[in-house]
């Protein structure tokens, strides 16, 4: 095999066998073939796509890169959910506790920022000791003990997208059907899980801008693990302003703290509330979408999904006085606030736009080697559909030294208000499932 031929051969538009990709995969893996070329392999990949069968080739060689894991759950089914990336998409964070207090085991591996969106792992490392680097035998054992965990992948857990999901980030290779239908389903097989709920992101800050990619790539996902025995559904959800009200690491640990105690805003707790509740269906603990909803908002108002979630952070090293007080964990030196230049009904928050800003203030990676500053990040005080008073604050900016100007202005550039009553988005789109 000639890694060469093989990168000709893609930017060619030539499908690839499956010892070609098992090659490109298990060299990368093994560091035996340098970035630059992998970067190019991935580009080529990302402009000329792939075939549904190469994709699946391509899912099976980065999920065998490492273990599949078994686990000792008895009858309980494990169900995890994953979201293919945005701007304030902190819901895997109040979403596993919650479930795992209703009797299903939630196996997260999760991933880093990436691009403009922001990553479940940089989130929960902004709570001083939080450990999302655990052994194979650790993970095990919390799942069996508390029911829950959210941590990376690792040497033995999909490896290969360990790197190239990193690499990606950094290579402008993100936005490409086959390499994130591959990068999620194979960190989530490797799992061991019974069943999956996906979260397919459309819209402005979104890696599929229109509901058609994004349909695809649900599709895409829902066949590899139907294929794979598994059961998965797959949501289409709205992007194309910031999900919640806090943008940023530790200002987004804030916000699922409130929606774990039952608080919470409104977008952030339906789509927690939906998709917890197809979880609970394929796990077999609600009969019906309807009864899974009733039951993820009780886990949410009766403490029982906080109480586990503090759980979760003590076992895996959080200093679990900063879920007590979240607001300790607000270290940024300076608040700017943005105001409404104008009257009247806000028509767009352009989600990518805010995905920018807060990477320039330092909350995302330009270079592998980046590291993030936990503490800024954005408060949106008026989503799309409110009306906001000349002057008032739009949303309010957490900065320390880096970026600010340059965020005010990528910020200020991404609102748009007009004087007509505009209607509020619905955040679930579409729902698409085998089961
Ligand atoms: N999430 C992932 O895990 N991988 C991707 O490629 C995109 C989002």
């Amino acid at each position: 095999m000639h890694i060469i031929e093989i990168i000709q051969k893609k930017r060619d538009k030539k499908d690839l066998s499956k010892q070609e990709i098992d090659y490109v995969i298990s060299q990368y893996t093994q560091d035996a073939l340098p970035d630059y070329q992998m970067a190019s392999f991935l580009m080529a990949t990302c402009i000329n796509g792939m075939s549904d069968q190469e994709t699946s080739w391509l899912t099976d060689a980065m999920l065998y890169s490492g273990e599949v894991i078994k686990h000792n759950n008895g009858d309980i089914p494990l169900i995890d959910k994953h979201s293919t990336g945005g701007v304030g998409d902190k819901i895997t964070i109040p979403l596993a506790p919650a479930i795992a207090a209703l009797g299903i085991k939630v196996p997260s591996i999760a991933g880093r920022g990436l691009g403009h969106t922001g990553g479940t792992l940089d989130k929960l490392e902004s709570i001083p000791g939080f450990s999302t680097n655990l052994s194979i035998n650790q993970y095990k054992d919390q799942i069996e003990r508390v029911g829950c965990v959210i941590m990376g992948q690792t040497k033995e857990i999909a490896p290969a997208d360990k790197k190239i999901y990193a690499l990606r980030d950094v290579t402008g290779t993100v936005p490409s059907i086959p390499l994130i239908s591959a990068s999620i389903m194979s960190k989530k097989l490797a799992e061991g899980i019974d069943g999956l709920v996906l979260d397919v992101k459309f819209g402005l800050g979104a890696f599929m801008r229109e509901i058609p990619q994004a349909r695809a790539l649900a599709r895409a996902m829902v066949a590899i693990g139907t294929h794979m025995g598994k059961k998965v559904t797959a949501y289409l959800t709205n992007m194309d302003q910031p999900l919640g009200d806090m943008l940023g690491n530790a200002l987004e640990i804030i916000e699922s703290i409130e929606i774990l105690q039952g608080k919470g805003p409104k977008d952030s707790v339906e789509l927690t509330v939906e998709l917890g509740a197809e979880m609970l269906r394929l796990g077999n603990k609600a009969n019906s979408l309807e009864e899974g909803r009733l039951l993820v908002r009780q886990s949410l108002s009766s403490g029982r999904a906080f109480n586990k979630f503090v759980e979760m952070c003590e076992a895996q090293g959080g200093d679990v006085r900063f879920i007590h007080e979240p607001q300790r964990l607000l270290r940024a030196r300076k608040t700017i606030a943005i105001e409404a230049n104008k009257a009247g009904y806000i028509e767009k928050l352009d989600c990518l736009a805010f995905g920018m800003a807060l990477g320039v203030l330092g909350g995302g990676r330009c270079q592998l080697t980046d590291v993030i500053n936990p503490g800024v990040g954005i408060k949106m005080h008026a989503k799309v559909g409110d009306f906001i008073e000349k002057n008032e604050p739009i949303c309010t900016v957490y900065a320390d030294d880096k970026g600010i100007e340059e965020a005010k202005g990528r910020i200020t550039s991404a609102i748009n208000i007009v004087e007509i009553p505009i209607m509020k988005p619905a955040i679930c789109h579409e729902r698409i499932t085998a089961h």
